[in-house]
């Protein structure tokens, strides 16, 4: 059985990335400039920043890693055995001085929450219901591109207003809307593909064949777009797809020359005995190219 996916709209998860954003200067670099770097958002709230705020984050600088972001945020979703979310329920400065900015109201969020949970409320009544119907084939899909097990048996989603794209960490996963659905669908699809595809294999084999350690992202959105192509809208015209659905080569390095690979692949997982030797040959595939095909590729050093 694929594990459950469920989703809700969290206010202290969406007050808390308000705050991340807000400050995002403070937070770490990679997500500063990632899923933090709203822009639109920084400069319409920016009147909300607080000289105080920043003072004490900066003091406390509460996030070292991306990691510690992630464990963070994701034990904002999640209730330990007495009922409290996970994280708030650890004793830190960073706790109390964000318990203390939520009772005085003082992060400005009161306000922005009233406009965006009906919306946020909205958008997952109307994805849940084109969701629904082909979560678990989506899942089972995944499952059997990835050669993996779900290891949980409950993904927990939360829509994030003010993020850019989304993640996924451990059982958990955090996500912006779109306004089309079938694009919602496959952002989704790629973040539960983060989960379960087996990125350490890709990483270790593309280090030895010393070729760019991106590619593994590669492979995560090609299994996700396979999990779910063919339980979008049909395009129309049939030969022209929309945007944003098909792995984009500038985002994911080697996405075009892969594509034809996995295409073969998602239709029958099967000639290959498992993921590792489906990953050799991708990457026997790439060291025949020409070199002037994948100039990304060479910029990297092997490892
Ligand atoms: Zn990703």
């Amino acid at each position: 059985m694929p594990p459950k996916v469920e989703f809700e709209v969290s206010k202290l998860v969406n007050e808390f990335c308000h705050l991340s954003v807000l400050y995002a200067d403070l937070m770490p670099q990679d997500l500063a400039m990632g899923i933090l770097q709203n822009k639109a958002y920084q400069r319409r709230n920016w009147r909300l920043r607080e000289d105080a705020v920043r003072l004490e984050l900066q003091r406390i600088s509460p996030f070292s890693s991306d990691s510690e972001w992630y464990r963070f945020t994701t034990g904002l979703m999640k209730r330990n055995q007495s009922g409290n979310f996970e994280s708030m329920a650890t004793h830190s400065r960073f706790v109390e001085f964000f318990q203390d900015l939520r009772q005085r109201h003082a992060t400005g969020f009161d306000e922005i929450w009233k406009e965006t949970r009906p919306r946020l409320t909205e958008y997952q009544y109307d994805f849940l219901s084109q969701w629904a119907p082909i979560s678990d084939k989506v899942l089972s899909r995944l499952h059997s591109l990835a050669r993996n097990h779900w290891q949980t048996e409950k993904i927990r989603v939360r829509y994030i207003d003010c993020l850019c794209g989304g993640f996924a960490w451990n059982e958990s996963i955090g996500l912006s809307t779109v306004p089309d659905m079938d694009i919602q669908k496959k952002l989704l699809a790629h973040e539960l593909s983060e989960l379960i595809t087996p990125q350490q294999i890709t990483l270790e084999e593309l280090r030895k064949a010393g070729l760019d350690t991106e590619i593994t992202h590669t492979v995560v959105d090609m299994l996700a777009y396979f999990s779910v192509r063919d339980l979008l809208a049909k395009p129309n015209p049939p030969n022209r797809e929309r945007k944003g659905l098909r792995p984009n080569p500038s985002y994911y390095p080697a996405a075009d020359v892969l594509f034809p690979v996995f295409e073969r692949y998602a239709e029958d997982p099967s000639i290959y005995a498992d993921f590792s030797s489906f990953v050799q040959d991708m990457i026997l595939g790439l060291q025949s190219l020409p070199r002037g095909m994948m100039p990304k590729m060479l910029a990297s050093v092997p490892l």
